[in-house]
This record gives structure tokens, sequence and C-alpha cells, in this order.
């Protein structure tokens, strides 16, 4: 094989390598990264850019840290994969007791797989073979609200949005569940009962068909960032226990302190059925995620005729990845991560003020280490993107949202290159 020159990987990057939720054939530019340290990016050309988007909420400790990169080194010596079928190792049992430890109480056993969609997968199979196990087979549907993203694959891409998601082309594929409104009011504002009446109503009226009700506690994320009243999220536990259904909540972008909580849930004091757990899992080093669910829900399934769980990833617990968890765990917890959080979350709000009454601007909020500045109208991604790169920090807006999770060690004075863009590039952009 004869190596590449630099002009012809870029091309056959275009030619050849598909990219996130983008065209083969009409490729959107793509900046080459050459390395990571700390909060920053740097390009191929030399370039250095502050990652206003921790690789999508992973990243929480930034690039090269070097806890984890021992922690990845020492398990390399050791084995970096083996099957889990009949075989375990230190590594899955080290992570599954610090996430046993780590989760509300009542979550007590753990299925690892290798990205959030499949633990999302995993949940909703739970949930269906727990109904199954329990004699009510009909209740084989989920309900969740609109506004919400839990990932890309089949079962998964069901319970998204069904406007803003991929249902309209996927249709024929596509289980049918039941959606209710996006829940409000917003976090922050008063609550009032009446907010839950149009899932309660929903929920009435179809128990009988619904095994489990999913949503993304507090913050929705890829749906559309928007962050709702704890209450809801009550109001919702209470609904799931008098109809029995499960829970299932999917923390995989808030988990591990995003909010200011280390879950969501901790917000709302509700403790879920089921719990998917992913990206910030391993602080953005590896792919791995994991399902939580109670001895409840556990002895349940391991009730019905085998007792087996019908899943079973070619990688699953891979030893590589749960090293760096469990490390990333540690290096979390042994750190001031609230106080930081807490920290980024006040600067934000001082940072991204100005967007507020800027022509164009519909909202701007922010929650824990997230800071969203909702638009009047969908963003043209590529000139944005090219104006932050050309400020210095990486962001990825999407629609008519323009936001930033940082990694939590990020400073004052770097927090403040990347609102200062975000209020430069959208004042610009206000003025045509
Ligand atoms: C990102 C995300 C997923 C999907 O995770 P992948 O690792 O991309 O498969 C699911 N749910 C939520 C809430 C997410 O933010």
């Amino acid at each position: 094989m004869t190596a590449l020159t630099g002009r012809q990987r870029d091309e056959f990057d275009r030619a050849h390598i598909w990219h996130p939720y983008a065209s083969i054939s009409r490729p959107n530019p793509v900046y080459k990264v050459e390395s990571a340290q700390g909060v920053y990016l740097t390009l191929a050309d030399g370039r250095s850019l502050i990652d206003g988007m921790s690789s999508w909420w992973a990243a929480i400790h930034g690039y090269g840290h070097p806890v984890l990169n021992a922690a990845a080194a020492a398990q390399l010596e050791k084995m970096s994969h083996v099957m889990f079928g009949g075989l375990t190792h230190d590594p899955a049992i080290e992570l599954c007791s610090r996430l046993v430890e780590l989760t509300p109480g009542p979550l007590t056993k753990v299925f690892l797989s290798d990205s959030g969609s499949v633990s999302v997968e995993v949940a909703i199979k739970m949930a269906l073979q727990y109904q199954q196990a329990k004699g009510r087979p009909d209740k084989n549907r989920l309900l969740t609200v609109r506004s919400g993203y839990h990932g890309d694959t089949l079962g998964a891409m069901a319970v998204c949005d069904p406007i803003k998601g991929m249902h309209a082309r996927f249709r024929g594929l596509l289980a049918r569940h039941l959606f209710a409104d996006p829940p409000t009011p917003c976090f922050g504002e008063e609550w009032e009962e009446g907010h839950i009446q149009g899932f309660k109503d929903l929920l009435r009226a179809n128990h009988g068909r619904v095994a489990a009700v999913i949503l993304e506690p507090v913050v929705q994320g890829a749906g559309g960032m928007r962050f709702y009243h704890p209450r809801y999220l009550e109001r919702v536990r209470e609904l799931t226990r008098e109809y029995e259904t499960l829970l299932i909540l999917d923390e995989i972008a808030t988990g591990f302190g995003r909010t200011g909580s280390m879950f969501a849930c901790h917000r709302a004091k509700v403790s879920p059925d089921i719990m998917c757990l992913g990206k910030a899992l391993t602080g953005g080093y590896l792919s791995l995620a994991a399902t939580l669910t109670t001895d409840e829900v556990g002895r349940t399934i391991g009730s019905e005729g085998s007792g087996e769980l019908r899943h079973g990833p070619t990688f699953m617990g891979n030893p590589l990845a749960c090293a760096v968890a469990s490390a990333s765990i540690d290096l979390l917890l042994s750190g001031p991560w609230q106080e930081r959080v807490e920290r980024i979350q006040g600067r934000l709000g001082q940072g991204l003020a100005p967007c507020r009454g800027l022509t164009g601007v519909k909202d701007v909020r922010v929650l824990g280490a997230i800071g969203v500045v909702e638009l009047e109208e969908p963003v043209d991604l590529e000139t944005m993107q090219a104006k932050f790169v050309e400020a210095g920090v990486w962001l990825r807006p999407f629609g008519r949202l323009v936001y930033t999770m940082p990694p939590y060690i990020i400073t004052d004075e770097e927090l403040e290159r990347v609102t200062g863009a975000m209020v430069k590039v959208i004042e610009g952009q206000a003025k045509g």
C-alpha cells in the first residue's frame, strides 16, 4: 500500500468516508484534527480550537488526561478485549460496582453495551420481556414525549421526536409508539398540575398497551435542547406506578454531572426502573454504554422461560473501555465537579446574557454546564461553523440552536472565548 499525501487524504475523505448525518456525494467541509489536549483541538493546519462541545457531551475531563491515559495504557498491557460470553474480568466488575453505587439505590443490575443507541435498544427489550413475564404481552408499546432524542438505531429512532426525527423516511420499519406533547413548564417556571394533564390522559387511555415510558430527564438534548420542570418527572413516576408501566430514563447526555447533579433524575428525586448511560461514561475515550435496572425487573425477566435477556453484543464489556470508565468516574468523584459545573453555569449565564434581545434570538437558557441560544430561524451550519473556527472555538450548531457543553476543566478565560464567539457570531448573523 502506498501512503497518501496530505491532499490525497483530504480527497479520499470527501470521496469515500461518511460523516454523521452527511451526504457522500455532496459532503460538507470537515476540519482535520491532528491531536487534542485539555480543552484544545489542534487542527492539521496548526490552528488550535477550544472545544465547546466536549465531543458531543463526552469529553468531560478534556482530552489526553494523564489519569485516563495511564488507565488505558495499563489495561492495554493486560488485554484490550476478550469476549464476555462465558468469561468475565475485573475491569467490567470494577465498573459495574461503581455504577451500582453511583446510580439511585434501586438500580442494581447492569447490562454493558457499546453505544448509547444500543443501551436504549436493550432498555426497550428489558421492558417488553418484563411485561411478558408478568403475563401482560399486550403491553408492548412505549410512551414518550415529543422533542425527545434517544439514538439512531431502529428501536431508539422510533421513540425520537416523530417530526424532527426520521420517522417519515423509515415509516415502514418503525414501531408505532405513543407521543405526548413536549414536557412543560420550562425549568425554573412555576409548576401547575395542568402541565401533566396531556401525558396523564394519554397514559390512562392506553396503559393496557404501554410497557414503559421513556424520557430524557429534565434536559431534552438533540431533540431541541429543552429544559423542563423536575416536577413533571415526579408526576410521570407516580403515574407509571399507578398504571403498571416501567419508567426508562435516558441519562446518556445528562449523566455524570452535566446538569449540576450527578444524574438529572436526582433533581426530581426520582428513581427509574431502567436507566441508560453512555457518552461521558468513559470521559469520551472509548465507546461504551450501560443499561441498569432493578432487582425486581431483573428477577421478573429471569423468571420466565429460560430467563435469558435476549441481547449480547460482540464487544460487550470491552475491558479497555471499562478500565477507562472506572478511572473517569474516580477522577470525577475525586475532584470538585459540582463547583466546576456551578461555576460554568454562572459564567455561561453572564457570557450569553448579551444574546438576549439580539434580533433573531428567541431564547437564551443555561442549566449546569449547558448553554443554549435558540434562534428564530435555522442557522446555515457551514457558514456559522467556519466563523466559530475563525474565532478559535469548536461549536456545531443544529437547526435553530447554537449551544455549548464544554469540558468541566475549562477555565473562565477559555469559557469567555466560547461565549464571546457565540455572542459575536450571532450578532453578526442578525446584521446579515
Ligand atoms: C447521544 C444520545 C443517544 C445515542 O447515543 P449514541 O452513543 O450516539 O448511540 C441516546 N440518547 C441520548 C439522550 C443521547 O444524547
